[in-house]
């Protein structure tokens, strides 16, 4: 049984360190890439992405909006039948965008434009105790930590204050499904029922 260090200030251990260092040794090592094989090249895509977050804001209200306007075409073909098509092109939009892990549940407009399924906690409201000094990951030391830029994004936005929002924990039935088209048929059906209660029409 290794032995298990005190985290300690002056040595700058972190639990991440610790529990690294106790790991028992093997022979596989996956070559240069973190556990969930992110490269640096999408950290530089993300980073832009929030610091760009008030642009992105602006262009995804307008894109939700577009989509809204859609929605009889969407219904017309069926929601289901249009979910294969447009699911492949969000995966590559946000995966190149944001790094994004088709969650289904979308919250990148309360989270500064970070993605924060890119936290290896996925921590979905506000970072851990282990952010590093330097403002980067505790579990990944090279990555900047998400909530650190999602914070920095909100503070761009608009409505950056949704980023005190709680967040409900994440629903894992919904992963690999498509956000756009949630959001899209949830609004198309609060805003019918809005309007049936104001004429009194049964919805
Ligand atoms: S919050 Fe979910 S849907 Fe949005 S970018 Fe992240 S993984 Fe993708």
């Amino acid at each position: 049984m290794p032995e298990i260090q005190p985290t300690t200030a002056e040595g700058g251990l972190t639990q991440a360190t610790i529990v690294k260092k106790a790991a028992a040794k093997s022979d596989y090592k996956p070559a240069d890439v973190s556990p969930q094989r992110r490269v640096q090249r999408s950290f530089a895509v993300r980073l832009w992405s929030v610091r760009h977050s008030r642009l992105l804001e602006w262009f995804y209200a307008r894109f939700a909006d577009m989509f809204l306007l859609l929605h009889p075409l969407w219904k017309g073909i069926g929601y289901g039948r249009v979910e294969g098509p447009i699911k492949f092109v969000e995966k590559r939009v946000k995966g190149f965008m944001f790094d994004c892990r088709m969650c289904g549940q979308c919250v990148l407009s309360s989270t500064g434009m970070s993605c924060p399924m890119n936290c290896p906690k996925q921590l979905r409201n506000g970072p851990c105790g282990g952010v590093r000094a330097n403002g980067n990951c505790e579990v990944e030391p090279d990555m900047p930590c998400v909530w650190v830029k999602a914070w920095e994004g909100s503070q761009n936005m608009v409505h950056g204050d949704k980023i005190l929002d709680v967040q409900k924990p994440v629903d894992q039935s919904l992963r690999e499904t498509s956000a756009w088209l949630r959001v899209t048929a949830q609004t198309a059906a609060a805003r019918e029922s809005t309007q049936a209660a104001k004429t009194g029409a049964p919805t």
